[in-house]
């Protein structure tokens, strides 16, 4: 059997996020504001696709204009995911350094906008496509 064999067993992953956990980066979002929120995302090591923690990393800058994570702080530790910060403006589409996190780690990103409820959020995958997630 060959190592490079297709990874064709793999099914398509159906992201999910608690209702607690987004609601806790809908707050965060808020009370950062005009700063952005940034953090990880962790899922639960029994249900790996199911978004259930908040990570802040340290070292996190959280500024007015982008939230920059140092990815030489990332723990290591397989249940880390993805990425979550906030946007000041009414526009969650990633920003080119945006695209630059998404393609450099992580499976799943969160960006939230204003005003921060349960429609002004999208998440998106490693290329800055639109990802569905669904809330649990
Ligand atoms: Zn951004």
């Amino acid at each position: 059997m060959s190592f490079f064999k297709k990874n064709n067993t793999y099914k398509t992953k159906e992201w999910k996020i608690t209702k607690k956990c987004l609601n806790l980066i809908l707050e965060s979002s808020k009370s950062t504001y005009p700063n952005e929120f940034g953090a990880l995302l962790r899922v639960d090591t029994e249900d790996i696709e199911t978004i259930i923690e908040l990570v802040l990393l340290p070292g996190t800058i959280s500024g007015e204009t982008h939230a920059i994570f140092r990815l030489n702080m990332l723990p290591i530790d397989f249940s880390v995911v993805g990425s979550v910060h906030s946007h000041p403006s009414y526009h969650p589409i990633p920003s080119k350094p945006d695209l630059q996190l998404f393609s450099r780690f992580g499976k799943i990103h969160i960006i939230t906008a204003q005003p921060y409820n349960e429609t002004s959020w999208k998440a998106y995958d490693y290329k800055g496509k639109e990802k569905k997630l669904i809330v649990i």
